[in-house]
């Protein structure tokens, strides 16, 4: 069978990391016995089988807390960081707290911060957004004119899922304590990839996801500050008394064991692989520049994530390159809202007009990425390039 896009020998090669990253074997390997032989309850601690599950949870929960420098009790599993920041956000604003209205986050948040804030604003909430600048950075000036002491969270992601911009996280909670407001973090893309520590960046609450970090999919956690009995979150879901009562339902206990693990091998294998990875999207970005040197970066060079590259290619849409090289994963905007008709919120945010955010791709490298893979991949889009320039004869800088 014929690849679409690609000749037939072309193997399809992955380069969409930041919308997900394959789980590692040592994590499937750890979740295979929680399918089968221990599938028990972990509430049901009276019989043995329930108790043994539980040790496991709360050694997950000391794994997950041990990389971005928690305490277990600190550690609340859900379903992903979208329930994370769901319940960061709504929970607090739940509960009225002294007379603050004010909420502060940024016009680059994923949809998942972006989408709670929203309805916040319905229930009466004044939604402010930071200004970014045109690397995706947050202004400290800005912080410390619109942060007030009216405002009751600042919501900040650490690393852009599209742009991998990493934001001034600690600089930002230090204005938002100074003004007594609690400061929440959705760090998805960033723990596991660079050192994320609750503590020194002095946030509240936070937020992670398995599957960016070669854990599996539908699983994640909040970080609460100071542990999930003396939360100030309202729960978002009513039912047992599973997490201290802040997330019920019967634990995913496959999904939290390879969260685990997979923040265990992070740990370890963190600041090298971040090395490796930034070498591979520096060799990729230089390879395709010195063929097209027309084509433009996105993001923070001197700031973002190692494995992300985002990419404007002028004159070309970005659909049809994707569909010249359909056998390369990656994608236009943001990866959670393919096949919205709408250019990403992000690559307008930080300035792109709707032609460039419509004309530029996202590449993620990770872990599994080879450099084969990358001279395969850069040939092929550079390639696609000219027969797409052939093609409709766009007049090109
Ligand atoms: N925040 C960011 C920055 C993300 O990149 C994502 C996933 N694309 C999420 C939140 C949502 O994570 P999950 O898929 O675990 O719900």
């Amino acid at each position: 069978m014929s690849t679409p896009g690609g000749p037939a020998m072309e193997r399809p090669i992955y380069l969409d990391y930041h919308a997900s990253t394959p789980c590692d074997p040592r994590v499937v390997e750890a979740m295979l016995p929680y399918f089968t032989e221990k599938c028990a309850n972990p509430s049901s601690i009276t019989h043995r089988a329930g108790y043994e599950v539980s040790l496991t949870i709360t050694e997950a929960r000391a794994k997950v807390a041990d990389l971005i420098g928690a305490r277990q009790s600190e550690i609340v599993f859900t379903s992903g960081a979208t329930e994370a920041n769901n319940l960061a956000i709504l929970g607090l604003l739940s509960k009225q707290r002294d007379q603050r209205r004010k909420v502060v986050t940024t016009p680059i948040e994923h949809k998942s911060v972006l989408g709670p804030l929203a309805h916040a604003g319905q229930k009466g909430f004044d939604v402010v957004y930071l200004p970014v600048d045109t690397t995706g950075a947050v202004s400290i000036e800005a912080a410390e004119e619109i942060i007030d002491n009216e405002t009751v969270l600042v919501s900040i992601q650490a690393a852009n899922n599209e742009i991998g911009t990493i934001q001034p996280v600690a600089e930002i909670a230090a204005i938002a304590h100074e003004r007594g407001a609690l400061v929440h973090c959705d760090a998805a893309q960033a723990v596991g990839k660079i050192p994320v520590d609750v503590e020194a960046w002095d946030v509240d609450f936070l937020s992670l996801s398995g599957h960016k970090l070669y854990g599996p999919k539908g699983v994640g956690a909040l970080y609460v500050r100071g542990g999930r009995r003396t939360s100030p979150l309202v729960p978002q879901m009513f039912g047992g008394g599973q997490e201290d009562g802040l997330r019920p339902g019967t634990l995913n206990v496959p999904g939290i064991v390879g969260l685990g693990e997979a923040c265990q091998i992070a740990k370890e294998l963190m600041h090298d692989e971040a090395v490796r990875i930034a070498q591979l999207r520096d060799y990729f970005e230089e390879k395709l520049i010195r063929e097209l040197p027309w084509i433009r970066r996105n993001g923070n060079l001197a700031r973002r994530l190692s494995g992300n590259s985002s990419l404007t290619f002028p004159g070309i849409d970005a659909e049809a390159l994707m569909a010249h090289t359909s056998f390369i994963a990656w994608s236009t905007g943001s990866a959670c809202s393919s096949g919205a008709l709408e250019p990403s919120h992000v690559l307008l945010a930080i300035g792109l007009d709707r032609t460039e955010a419509y004309q530029t791709l996202r590449v993620g490298i990770g872990r599994f990425t080879t450099q084969e893979e990358i001279d395969i991949a850069a040939n092929a889009i550079v390639q696609a390039v000219h027969r797409i320039r052939k093609l409709t004869t766009a007049e090109l800088p």
